[in-house]
């Protein structure tokens, strides 16, 4: 199997990269942003408790996400295996994915690839992203540099823990969607082969 955890700052083109991935090496998407939109869209328990921290650009408890993760792993799939896009943040998430892809799937994590952007390109792109998204999230520079500065302060954890591992690849988030794909497809496919 192949199981990737996608790594990047809000707006440096995660979603954009899982999905060119996924058609790529046949891999199911987990997003927990996504997850967590789909919920309160839907009104659900849920939902309504992830909002309360999401509009305010905060990270959902540890507990909370990794429950919605695990049932997301437990479903069937034909793929080859796994893109995690979001998840972990935290470094008590990077020890609980080692455990839920151990347990229920008896495999590892193959590599986190990291897209590299600078703050100033993430703030335009998340701002102009807002102009369509609807998402609330995206549409107040505050709250984007929030979402920004704690991604930084709570993610260099699980940097450093993947890097200790030897399974962090850094990769320029900058420039045409094509390049940044050619260049992460080159990185899986060291590691597939
Ligand atoms: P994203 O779409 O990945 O930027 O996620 C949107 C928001 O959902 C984040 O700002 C967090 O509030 C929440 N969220 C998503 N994934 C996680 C996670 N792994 N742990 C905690 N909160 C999360």
């Amino acid at each position: 199997m192949i199981n990737i955890v996608l790594f990047g700052p809000p707006g440096s083109g995660k979603g954009t990269q899982a999905q060119n991935l996924i058609e790529k090496f046949n891999l199911k998407q987990i997003s927990t942003g996504d997850l967590f939109r789909y919920n309160m869209k839907n009104g659900t328990a849920l939902g309504i408790l992830a909002k309360s921290y999401i509009d305010k650009g905060e990270l959902v408890p540890d507990q909370v996400t990794t429950d919605m993760l695990i049932e997301e792993v437990k479903k069937p799939t034909n793929t080859n295996g796994f893109i995690f896009d979001g998840y972990p943040r935290t470094a008590n998430q990077t020890d609980a994915l080692e455990t839920i892809v151990k347990d229920i799937l008896n495999d590892e994590i193959s590599v986190c690839l990291s897209l590299i952007v600078s703050d100033e390109i993430l703030v335009e792109r998340l701002l102009k992203r807002g102009e369509t998204s609807g998402r609330t999230d995206d549409s107040n520079e505050e709250i984007i540099r929030t979402r920004i500065k704690e991604y930084y302060t709570k993610t260099a954890e699980v940097a450093e823990l993947y890097k200790q591992q030897g399974k962090y690849v850094e990769v320029n988030g900058v420039g045409g969607i094509e390049e940044i794909a050619a260049k992460l497809f080159a990185e899986v496919e060291k590691i597939s082969l």
